[in-house]
């Protein structure tokens, strides 16, 4: 049974058992329905206790079900939570751990609610572009403000039942019992409180309540969210939709509210939307499984960590390590950038602090697993060392050599390099299956994306504890192989190749920023080079005009900068920053430096439209990503598209570049390749120009 049923005196219980999220498969809503069954027939029980495990009470729907016959097999959702609401026995939930979606809205279908306090409740369905469908949006806000209701929804973040608890005049909660460290002692206290609970119900005098014949709460705030949300969302519907549905749920009858709230999950569950959402979390799942990876493969043990330069990106992989409770000794050859690298932790954990982010005795506790060092020597103990030194083969190379000597036997030696060949640096040791490259992204501590980079020699069991390492830390995993810029930094020099072909050939490069913020990326390519600094891009090509005369010059950016505009630090870039970041407005400077950049190209400026601009910066992506694919570097286009989506800020509601381009036809994406490029034989991938002529699809 995927539900347990057993009966403590006058009370049944009735126990979610389906790991390991409690989905609330159809074996689930059968056992569960079969449990109230017996529970109404059985003249001793006079209540009953609906639980899960002590680690979660329910996920929600089983994503697996979706779009299947299985999602609509008797007893839906649907059906379970009205056999729960009309029960006329009471039934309360008792909640350990999380309450997510379709299990919390189960748990509102309950007559009463008792959660340990750590518990999180939640309703997670925008993450899959979706709303709550089985009521969740309809009776939340009958048992907490609609405000705060709408609030959960449209973010889709859980809260704790200890936040939730003290709400100005919630129901949702009966009663809060406190966390206990043994797992089984808890979950003995939330049911035996819940059992309280359900007996005190059974005896009263009039019935439980319904949640759905109870007055919806407040909601006067619910259109300045909207607004809000809406101009968050940029396109994406589920948030503002979730939003439009409390507002019903408030105005109108319980059932003509339910009515609506099923039409919009409906429609957004067939919609592109949601499509894209859920490719992106099975293709998430998928970039997990290396192919040629035996998933049994044994990891070696990392309990400390050694991270060589206390830069950008050494602070960052510090702060990440300690927070997954690694302990970690920074090493910087300058003394200077190590006191620096280190007065930076520190008010990183001071900020978390002052923000709530972190507790005082969590930062101390992360504080107390950092020491610094200024040389490799100190390194000798660790078990995984992370480079972040300057991006420069020859220091990385020296870096490697002495690791070689100085690192223990077994160690696992990556470097966090952004373009540089792996496969050199490993062969500076005399260990190159120890060898591999962690590609974080800045803030490391914060960005979601962790490229794996798998040398020629890279060892199973390295590979596999990179892998692990990575899932301690939160990140999301790809593993790419060696490759100049590996998958992402490759694919972003395409794009941006792709933007200023786009002003070459007479856009403006605000513009340009407006339509790919209209697609739904947070910011267009020039407003993210002000974010960047544009400097270093500049001394970069610096370097290579002098290396290569031939080198292709970007005037327009080097003239940008000649006038010292870098961007943001400089409150001047491709726009004006007159009072900091939030306030980027249109330069009279630039848009001068790119009329005289037209006229010196003898191009005539002229306004794309905004699909014609999106398409060429897009198209570019998948094009990239299919040369990627060609050469080896990914393992599946999926890869790919996860890779953009948590390291580079493509809209999830979209799937990722080459999700997008399938949608769009990749017959499509060629033709206008061509027609952008010329029609020469290198203007479209390989495996681009085939799959466009079979008919095909990258993500199939
Ligand atoms: P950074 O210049 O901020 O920091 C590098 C640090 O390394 C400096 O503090 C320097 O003193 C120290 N260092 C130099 N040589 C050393 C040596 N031999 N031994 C010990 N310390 C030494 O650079 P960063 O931005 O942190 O980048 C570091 C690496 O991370 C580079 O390979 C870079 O390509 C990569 N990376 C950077 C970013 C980013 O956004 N900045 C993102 C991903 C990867």
């Amino acid at each position: 049974m995927a539900a347990e049923y057993r009966v403590d005196g006058d009370v049944a219980i009735i126990e979610i058992d389906n790991p390991p999220v409690n989905g609330l498969g159809y074996a689930v809503r059968a056992a569960v329905a079969d449990g109230i069954g017996r529970a109404l027939a059985d003249p001793s029980v006079i209540a009953v206790v609906l639980t899960g495990s002590v680690r979660i009470f329910s996920g929600g729907a089983d994503i697996t079900e979706f779009g299947t016959d299985r999602a609509l097999a008797t007893p839906t959702s649907r059906e379970v939570i009205a056999l729960i609401e009309d029960s006329a026995k009471p039934v309360v939930a008792a909640i350990s751990g999380t309450a997510l979606g379709g299990g919390l809205e189960l748990a509102l279908a309950t007559h009463a609610r008792v959660a340990v306090d750590t518990a999180r409740l939640g309703l997670p369905e925008v993450n899959l572009g979706l709303i709550p469908g089985s009521g969740g949006t309809v009776r939340l806000p009958r048992v907490i403000d609609a405000d705060e209701a709408a609030q959960m929804i449209s973010s889709g973040r859980p809260r704790t039942a200890a936040e939730l608890a003290a709400l100005p005049g919630q129901r949702l909660l009966a009663a809060v019992v406190p966390a206990d460290t043994d797992p089984a002692d808890q979950q003995r206290a939330v049911i035996a409180a819940a059992a309280d609970v359900a007996r005190r119900l059974a005896r009263a005098d009039t019935p439980s309540a319904r949640t759905r014949d109870l007055a919806p709460m407040g909601g006067a705030g619910l259109p300045a969210l909207r607004e809000t949300v809406r101009a968050r969302a940029r396109g994406d519907r589920a948030p503002v939709a979730g939003i439009d549905l409390v507002a019903r749920a408030v105005a109108e009858p319980f059932d003509t509210a339910m009515t609506a709230a099923r039409e919009v999950f409906v429609a957004l569950e067939a919609g592109p939307q949601s499509k894209a959402r859920r490719y992106a979390f099975f293709a998430e799942r998928a970039a997990r499984k290396v192919p040629g990876l035996d998933p049994a493969t044994a990891t070696r043990p990392v309990h400390t960590a050694g991270v060589i330069g206390a830069g950008t990106m050494g602070r960052g992989i510090t702060l990440a390590l300690v927070a997954a409770g690694i302990p970690v000794t920074v090493v910087d050859t300058d003394p200077e950038a190590l006191s620096a690298g280190l007065a930076a932790i520190e008010a990183n954990l001071e900020r978390g602090v002052a923000r709530g982010r972190l507790s005082a005795a969590q930062a101390a506790a992360r504080r107390a697993a950092i020491t610094g060092a200024g040389s490799l020597e100190a390194l000798a103990e660790a078990d995984l060392i992370i480079e972040a030194v300057f991006e420069d083969l020859e220091v990385k190379k020296d870096v490697f050599t002495a690791l070689d000597r100085i690192a223990r036997d077994g160690a696992v030696l990556a470097t966090n390099t952004s373009y540089l060949d792996v496969d050199a640096i490993a062969a500076v040791t005399s260990r190159p299956e120890d060898v591999l490259g962690m590609h974080f992204f800045s803030p490391a501590d914060v960005m979601a994306l962790l490229e794996i980079v798998r040398a020629d020699r890279t060892g199973d069991d390295v590979l596999a504890t990179a892998l692990a390492v990575g899932k301690k830390l939160g990140k999301t995993t790809v593993v790419a192989r060696v490759g100049d810029g590996f998958i992402g930094n490759r694919m972003l020099a395409a794009y941006r190749a792709a933007a200023t072909a786009l002003v070459d050939a007479g856009a403006d490069p605000v513009d340009i920023d407006a339509a790919i913020e209209d697609f739904g990326f947070a910011m267009g390519p020039f407003a993210v080079g002000d974010l960047a600094g544009l400097d270093i891009g500049w001394a970069n090509r610096k370097r290579r005009y002098a290396a290569d005369p031939d080198f292709p010059r970007d005037t327009l950016a080097d003239a940008l900068c000649e006038r010292g505009r870098f961007g943001q630090k400089t409150k001047a870039g491709w726009y004006d920053y007159p009072d900091g970041p939030r306030s980027r407005t249109r330069s009279p400077e630039v848009a001068d430096l790119v009329a005289d950049h037209h006229r010196a190209l003898g191009v005539r400026p002229q306004t794309f439209e905004q699909a014609e601009i999106v398409d060429r910066l897009v198209f570019a992506l998948a094009d990239e990503g299919a040369r990627i694919l060609g050469d080896g570097i990914a393992a599946r286009a999926s890869d790919i598209d996860v890779v953009y989506l948590a390291g580079y800020g493509f809209p999830r509601h979209r799937g990722g570049p080459m999700f997008h381009a399938d949608r769009a036809g990749l017959a499509e994406v060629a033709q206008t390749l061509r027609r952008v490029r010329g029609d020469t034989p290198d203007a479209v991938a390989p495996l681009l120009a085939r799959l466009a002529a079979e008919g095909g699809r990258f993500t199939d």
